[in-house]
């Protein structure tokens, strides 16, 4: 499976693209792209590639990581997958994007296609992914795990040293700790985590180094 993070929006927020290099069938995890020009970022590493979108998966929907959802199902028609519990984040995109001084932005909400929940199994890009449920950063919060290739997707609940905030749009500090403890930190420690913004990291590292969690 081939990664490709594009950093997009004023929150630095990381999209990635992963693929199959045989059958060129992708998936993009947290459309973040916001401007045009982003868009166009997305759209040329996917034409360059020749790659087939077949998922749209959200880890949760913060408006940083659904800015480009309505522009990739527009794309490629394909709708965003997330959790039932961030839904009504959908809607309130405007009042996420007024939150944060963004109100002068046009920005369309895209409605979900369907939901992902704990424990979910999906098949893509050649490979399987599991859907663990870490709410606390948000209500709807997953992680995205393939097994097979020892990666991990941790959208804003993990990052390289840290956690995601839990102060804004309805967090939660202790779900969100008891969420890495029992979902994430029993994984092994070899996992690579490709985090919701900032560098990659790996399991192992931050069960050790990460001071929140210690
Ligand atoms: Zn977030």
């Amino acid at each position: 499976m081939n990664i490709h993070v594009l950093t997009f929006n004023p929150f630095q927020e990381n999209t990635y693209i992963i693929y199959n290099e045989q059958t060129k069938e992708a998936a993009i995890i947290d459309a973040g792209c916001m401007f045009e020009k982003e868009q166009q970022q997305l759209e040329n590493y996917i034409e360059d590639n020749c790659l087939k979108v077949k998922y749209l998966l959200n880890t949760h929907l913060h408006l940083d990581h659904q800015f480009g959802n309505h522009f990739v199902a527009n794309k490629y028609g394909v709708l965003p997958l997330a959790s039932k519990e961030d839904e009504p984040l959908v809607d309130a995109l405007p009042e996420q994007a007024a939150l944060f001084g963004l109100s002068r932005f046009k920005m369309e909400s895209q409605q979900l296609g369907g939901y992902l929940e704990n424990g979910q199994i999906l098949q893509l890009c050649g490979t399987t992914c599991q859907v663990i449920a870490t709410p606390g950063h948000s209500p709807g919060g997953l992680c995205f795990y393939f097994p097979e290739e020892k990666i991990l997707f941790s959208g804003d609940t993990l990052f390289a040293g840290g956690i995601g905030r839990t102060d804004v749009l309805r967090g939660d500090y202790r779900q969100l700790l008891k969420s890495i403890h029992q979902r994430l930190m029993v994984l092994p420690d070899e996992t690579v985590v490709y985090c919701g913004h900032g560098p990659h990291t790996t399991i192992g590292h931050e069960r050790i180094h990460n001071l929140y969690l210690n």
